[in-house]
C-alpha cells in the first residue's frame, strides 16, 4: 500500500461516534435498584439472577455496551448503564482508541510476538503502560500490547467547550463522528490528536481545505476543513446565556456531585421535577438544588425544552398488530445533525441536516398514513444531543429507532447508501430496511454494516442508521436531493419497516 492510501484509510475508515472511555473496568458497583443479570450481552438474553443497588463486581470483559462479570466460579452479563464505576479515583488511567481494523493486540511489545486478539477501528481500551513505540493495554479482559502508531489516546474528562474557546474571534466545530488532527496541512502528515462531533475549537489559521485549530496545551494542529463548520465565537456564545431549566424524564434519575457518572449521588428526582440550570459542563449540566448542594445532571436524561410530551413516563397502549399495516409500533425517526451542526456540507453547497429534516418530515407522514404512532427527535433546525436522542429512543420505548443520514467522502467518487446497526439484536430491521430501499432507489447499495454509531450503541431499542448517498459525489448530490428521491427513499424504508414487522 502506498503512504498515501495508509493515511487516507488512517483518517476515514473510522467515523464512529465519540466512544464511551471505560476508564476502569476492574471493578463496579450496581446503580439501579436491582439490575438483571443475563446469559449474554444483550436484553434478549435469558435472566439468570439479579444484582441490588450498591453490590460490588468484577468485570471480566465488555461487549458493547454490556460487561461480562464474575460470579463465584461461573460468569454472567449486566447492562454497564445501570452500574457506576466502583473507583472513584479514576482521573489517571488513559483510554486508547483503535485507529485502524484488524489492529494485532500482542503479547509482547515486538512485532512478531504472538497475536492475542484484534481491535477494530473505534475500540477502546485501557492503556496500562508503554514501552517505546508500544503500549500495553487490557482489551476485553485480555492484556497486551499494540503499536502507537495505530490508535489515539484519550485522558481524562475534555474541559468546557466554553472555556476553551472564550478569547478566539472564530470556531471550527466537527460535524462528523471523530477527525483526525494532523501536525501538518497534508493528509499523510503525522495525527497528533483526535477530535469529536460536536467539539468546538479555535481557529489560528485556514490553508485551502484545512484549518489550524488551538489544542490544550498551547499545541495546534490541522484537521480537514470538510469535516466541520466554522462560525464566530459570538453565535457560540449565545447559546450559553439563557440556560433555563433541566426537567426530568424518569422517575428516581440520579443528581450527582460531580459531572461524571462515577461521582457520588447528591439526591435524586422523578419524572417532571425541574431545576433551573447554573451552567454547562460537557455533556452534564450543573443544577441548582434548594439546599444550595453543587449539583450535576448528564444531559442526556433531562429534557430542556417545554417539551411537555417528555416529561413523563409513556405508557404503551396495547393496540393489537396488524398484519400490513404499522398499527400498534412507536416508531423514533432521527433526523441527524442540526442547529449548529450542520452535518456534512455537499459540493453543490448542500447542508446534510436540511435534507435530514426534510427526508424525516416525508417519512413520518408515511409511517402515520400507516397507523404507526411517530417521534421525531427533532422538527426544527436545531441542536439535538446524540444522547438526548438516544433519551428519547429508550423513553418512549420505541420499536423501531431510525436515523436519517447522509454521507460524505474525501474521495468524490465514492458512492451509495449503507445501513447501519451496532448490536446484533439490530441486525435484521437493518437488512430488511436495506432491502426495502433496495428495491425503490437507484444508489448503489453498500448494504448492511456493523458500525459503532453512539445513537446505535447505548440504545436500549431497535435501532437503526441509514446514510441516503454521498453529498461529496456531485452526482448523488444532485440526485439525492430531489423531491423524486426522497419520495422513493422513504417508501422503500416503509416497505423494509413493514417487511421486518409482518415477520417479527
Ligand atoms: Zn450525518
Amino acid at each position: 500500500m502506498s503512504k498515501w492510501l495508509i493515511a487516507y484509510i488512517l483518517l476515514f475508515s473510522f467515523s464512529y461516534d465519540t466512544p464511551t472511555i471505560y476508564a476502569n473496568t476492574e471493578s463496579v458497583t450496581v446503580d439501579a435498584n436491582s439490575v438483571h443479570i443475563r446469559s449474554g450481552p444483550g436484553l434478549t438474553y435469558s435472566v439468570t439472577g439479579s444484582l441490588s443497588q450498591g453490590e460490588q463486581v468484577d468485570v471480566i470483559s465488555t461487549s458493547g455496551d454490556w460487561y461480562q462479570i464474575q460470579l463465584g466460579n461461573s460468569s454472567g452479563w449486566i447492562a454497564s448503564w445501570l452500574t457506576a464505576s466502583a473507583d472513584h479515583s479514576n482521573g489517571t488511567s488513559t483510554a486508547i482508541v483503535s485507529q485502524v481494523n484488524q489492529l494485532n493486540v500482542r503479547s509482547s511489545p515486538s512485532s512478531s510476538s504472538a497475536v492475542l486478539g484484534r481491535m477494530a477501528a473505534g475500540d477502546e481500551a485501557v492503556m496500562t503502560g508503554q514501552d517505546g513505540e508500544w503500549a500495553s493495554i487490557t482489551f476485553n479482559g485480555t492484556n497486551g500490547w499494540v503499536h502507537t502508531d495505530y490508535i489515539t489516546q484519550l485522558t481524562g474528562e475534555t474541559e468546557p467547550v466554553a472555556e476553551k474557546v472564550a478569547s478566539s474571534p472564530e470556531l471550527f466545530t466537527v460535524s462528523v463522528d471523530a477527525l483526525n488532527v494532523r501536525k501538518n496541512a497534508d493528509l499523510s502528515s503525522k495525527r497528533i490528536g483526535l477530535i469529536h462531533q460536536g467539539e468546538s475549537y479555535a481557529i489560528k489559521e485556514v490553508n485551502g481545505n484545512w484549518v489550524q485549530i488551538s489544542l490544550d496545551d498551547n499545541e495546534s494542529g490541522w484537521v480537514y476543513s470538510f469535516h466541520g463548520t466554522l462560525s464566530s465565537n459570538g453565535k457560540q456564545a449565545s447559546e450559553e446565556t439563557d440556560l433555563g431549566t433541566v426537567t426530568i424524564l424518569s422517575n428516581g434519575t440520579n443528581i450527582r456531585e460531580a459531572a461524571t457518572t462515577s461521582s457520588q449521588i447528591a439526591a435524586r428526582a422523578d419524572a417532571g421535577e425541574k431545576f433551573p440550570i447554573v451552567k454547562q459542563d460537557g455533556d452534564w449540566y450543573e443544577i441548582s438544588l434548594p439546599s444550595g448542594d453543587p449539583a450535576f445532571i448528564a444531559k442526556w436524561v433531562v429534557s430542556t425544552g417545554d417539551d411537555s410530551s417528555l416529561t413523563e413516563p409513556v405508557m404503551k397502549e396495547s393496540i393489537p398488530r396488524v398484519a400490513g399495516t404499522l398499527k400498534g409500533l412507536t416508531i423514533v425517526i432521527d433526523p441527524g445533525h442540526g442547529g449548529n451542526d450542520r452535518g456534512t456540507t455537499g459540493t453543490r453547497g448542500t447542508d446534510e441536516k436540511d435534507i435530514t429534516i426534510l427526508t424525516s418530515e416525508l417519512l413520518a407522514a408515511k409511517l402515520k398514513a400507516a397507523g404507526a404512532n411517530v417521534i421525531t427527535t427533532r422538527e426544527t433546525d436545531t441542536y439535538v444531543s446524540l444522547r438526548k436522542r438516544v433519551a428519547i429512543s429508550n423513553q418512549h420505548a420505541a420499536d423501531a429507532f431510525i436515523s436519517l443520514h447522509y454521507d460524505a467522502n474525501p474521495d468524490s467518487s465514492v458512492a451509495g447508501f449503507t445501513t447501519y446497526y451496532s448490536h446484533q439484536h439490530q441486525h435484521a430491521l437493518a437488512s430488511s430496511v436495506n432491502e426495502g430501499l433496495a428495491s425503490s432507489v437507484n444508489l448503489r447499495n453498500r448494504g448492511s454494516q456493523p458500525g459503532d454509531f453512539l445513537v446505535l450503541r447505548e440504545n436500549r431499542q431497535n435501532a437503526i442508521l441509514i446514510e441516503l448517498g454521498f453529498l461529496s459525489n456531485s452526482a448523488e448530490e444532485r440526485t439525492v436531493t430531489s423531491d423524486m428521491f426522497r419520495e422513493r427513499a422513504t417508501h422503500g424504508i416503509y416497505q423494509g419497516l413493514l417487511d421486518y414487522f409482518n415477520e417479527n
